[in-house]
Formats: C-alpha cells, sequence, structure tokens
C-alpha cells in the first residue's frame, strides 16, 4: 500500500505500521471488545487494526495527525457508518466533549498501535480522564512497558509507573517483534492492557490527585534532589520549605529524603497531609 500511493513514510509521526496478522487479531482480542463498545483508536494509519475494530465495535473513533493518510484510510476500511474519523492531533482533540457527543458520556476503550514518540504524554492524559474510559489496550515499546510496572528503587520509577499504579490495574498482553512492523522499528514492543478504575474503586486514596501528581513530577523532574529541595523550588506548586518538612516529619522520613524512594501510598499521603495543612 506504501508504493502503490507512494506514502511518504513519515518518521516524526512514529510511523510503523503493522503488518502481522495474528499480532492485530490478538491485540482486538485482548481488549474484549464487545458489540456495545466504543472504541477510540488512536493513529489509525491506514487502517489495519481499524477494520477488525469495526468487524467488534458499535463505532470507532480514529484519530489521525498526518492528514495524507486520511484517503488511504478511508479505501481501506470503504463507507462505514460505524467509522468516526477525525483528522487532529490526539493531544489536542477536547476528549470528554468527544466521548459525550459520540458515546452519550458512557465509558470508552481506547485501542491503539500507538505512535512511540509521544506515548507518555498520549499515557498520562488517558488516565487522567476519570471515568470516561473504562481501559486502554496499546502497542508500547517494550522499555516503556516495563518501566511502567517499576517500583522504588529502580531507575525506570518514575510519574508514569506511578500514574498507572494509582489510576489503573495493569498487565502485558504479549511481547511483539520489531518484524512485525513496516517500516521495521530499532526496539521490540509489547501489548499492555490497563483496566481504569472507577475512582470510588482506586487501591490508594488521595484528596486531590491533580496536587499529588504535580509533587509527583516536581519530585522526578529535579531526581538529584532532596524531596524538599525540589518541592519548595517547584513553579508548579505553591509549597513553603517549612510546610514540606513539618508534612515529612509527621510520615516519620528524614528531611534529606529523596522523591524516588516513596511508594505511590507515601505520595497520596505526604499530598493529603500538605493540602489540609
Ligand atoms: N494503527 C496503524 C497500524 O497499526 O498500522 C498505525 C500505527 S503507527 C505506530 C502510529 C500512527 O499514529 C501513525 O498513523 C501516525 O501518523 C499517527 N500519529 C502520530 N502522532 C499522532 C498524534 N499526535 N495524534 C494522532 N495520530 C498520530
Amino acid at each position: 500500500m506504501i508504493k502503490a500511493h507512494h506514502f511518504p513514510v513519515q518518521k516524526k509521526f512514529g510511523q510503523n505500521f503493522l503488518i502481522d496478522e495474528n499480532v492485530l487479531s490478538s491485540i482486538v482480542e485482548a481488549a474484549g471488545i464487545g458489540s456495545g463498545d466504543c472504541v477510540l483508536e488512536i493513529g489509525p494509519g491506514m487502517g489495519a487494526l481499524t477494520g477488525y475494530l469495526l468487524d467488534s465495535a458499535s463505532k470507532v473513533i480514529a484519530v489521525e495527525v498526518d492528514k495524507m493518510l486520511i484517503p488511504i484510510l478511508e479505501g481501506t476500511v470503504g463507507k462505514d457508518e460505524k467509522l468516526i474519523l477525525i483528522n487532529d492531533d490526539i493531544l489536542k482533540v477536547d476528549l470528554d466533549g468527544l466521548i459525550e457527543k459520540e458515546n452519550e458520556g458512557r465509558p470508552i476503550k481506547v485501542v491503539a498501535n500507538l505512535p512511540y514518540y509521544i506515548t507518555t504524554p498520549i499515557i498520562m492524559e488517558l488516565l487522567g480522564r476519570g471515568s470516561a474510559i473504562e481501559s486502554i489496550t496499546v502497542m508500547i515499546q517494550k522499555e516503556v512497558a516495563e518501566r511502567m510496572t517499576e517500583g522504588p528503587g529502580s531507575k525506570a520509577y518514575g510519574a508514569l509507573s506511578l500514574a498507572v499504579a494509582f489510576y489503573s490495574k495493569a498487565h502485558t498482553v504479549m511481547t511483539v517483534s520489531k518484524n512485525s512492523f513496516y517500516p521495521r522499528p530499532d526496539v521490540d514492543s509489547a501489548v499492555i492492557r490497563l483496566d481504569v478504575y472507577k475512582p470510588e474503586d482506586r487501591p490508594i486514596k488521595c484528596d486531590d490527585p491533580d496536587q499529588m501528581f504535580r509533587i509527583i513530577k516536581a519530585a522526578f523532574g529535579q531526581r538529584r534532589k532532596t524531596l524538599a529541595n525540589a518541592l519548595s523550588h517547584s513553579p508548579d506548586l505553591d509549597l513553603s520549605r517549612e510546610d514540606i518538612e513539618n508534612a515529612l516529619r509527621k510520615m516519620e522520613k528524614s528531611e534529606s529524603i529523596r522523591g524516588e524512594v516513596l511508594t505511590l501510598q507515601e505520595f497520596a499521603a505526604l499530598s493529603d497531609i500538605l493540602s489540609r495543612s
């Protein structure tokens, strides 16, 4: 198809198209798509996955940034009333408005072979949508999948692993060889499924998750600094050094502790102490 359409593959858009039919059907099966489901596909490309999704779901909203792919995609999937095709950058789309309009506000499922250059911002954005998203089944870089499930003490532990643990239950569906794509990427991939908790079912509670993630972002943005230093200098937080040190004392933590050793539960406790003081 790339040759037939003289399509210029765009590296800057993370275009590695899936060419393995077995992998395509396994993704749809792992996502558990049924006839009542509305699916959001990010980056449908030439429609390899879109066709499978349209076979199972009641509606597919496909958001593709590259306008040159739109006519190719329309040619592949044909006319289908179940398909809502949007030519836009997923990070600029009003997701809540879209879900309200296309699924009357009921939760949707996300399925995608993600563009790897923006995996983390996409996942962070999706997880922060509360109960608007039921599950996220995506192909990502294998190392990023590993990073998602790391805990304190590991170099890969950070804002992404904490967001995944706070908002969802994660499991790796399968690993996928780089040979399953064209053009072939440099790295192997993995399909992961995140089942997003309803806010009331989250195992770790926190009064103000947005504040907790601002704290986490500041703590890991300045990994080498002590937590008190990183938080008191963050432009995203309005916290005095004294308040932070008092909170750490309440938690029986040293003033010189670094953020990277705190567990999710401890970040939630720290955030609650700071917002209640
Ligand atoms: N789904 C297709 C497949 O499996 O063969 C293509 C997957 S390819 C890894 C990633 C797709 O995401 C490309 O079609 C690319 O143009 C699209 N894309 C890249 N950045 C995007 C963005 N910000 N918003 C929406 N789509 C994007």
